[in-house]
């Protein structure tokens, strides 16, 4: 239900004696706020954020082809079967990144970021594809075939995928 947060003023337009809505021509004018709550779940990928905040790192195999999915992915998108999962040792290397200079005010996780700030995509260890996330570092060091570890965040976050994030390898 919307709730009435504030109440503007009451306005009285000009009156047509024609007008057979002239005693309906005050308006009042108020402020509802909505507040919505939404349940929401992350299916097919719960296990890989449950397995986060134990500090372990999944992704998943296909059994056919052996592809190694990180992030994870439930079904194998060459050989249409469902995968397992398989937990990783959370290294990596840097493929590719990028240095961004704005923070995006999309979240609380990323609204904070002092800028500039390193997006990464690394292969890590064990796995068949790119792991795109943060890779928390002084952006003038990183580079192409850096080697990085996933960190877990040590306080709560808004969303799960930022239990994680890179950090260099020493
Ligand atoms: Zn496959």
């Amino acid at each position: 239900m919307p709730e009435v947060t504030s109440k503007k003023d009451v306005q009285t337009l000009p009156i047509n004696p024609d007008d057979q809505w002239a005693e309906f021509r005050q308006i009042e004018r108020l402020t509802l706020t909505l507040t919505q709550q939404y349940t929401h779940t992350l299916g097919k990928y719960s296990r890989f954020f449950i397995e986060l905040e134990n500090r372990r790192l999944l992704g998943t195999r296909c059994a056919i082809c052996e592809r190694v999915y990180a992030p994870p992915r439930p079904l194998c998108p060459d050989c249409l079967r469902p995968t397992a999962w398989i937990e990783l040792a959370g290294t990596g290397t840097v493929r590719t990144f990028s240095i961004l200079h704005f923070s995006p005010a999309s979240n609380a996780d990323v609204a904070g970021l002092k800028t500039p700030y390193c997006f990464a995509y690394v292969l890590l260890d064990g796995a068949s594809t790119l792991f795109p996330h943060l890779l928390m570092t002084d952006p003038s060091r990183v580079a192409v075939g850096m080697r990085v570890r996933v960190a877990y965040s040590d306080h709560a976050v808004e969303h799960p995928i930022h239990l994680m994030h890179f950090v260099p390898l020493e």
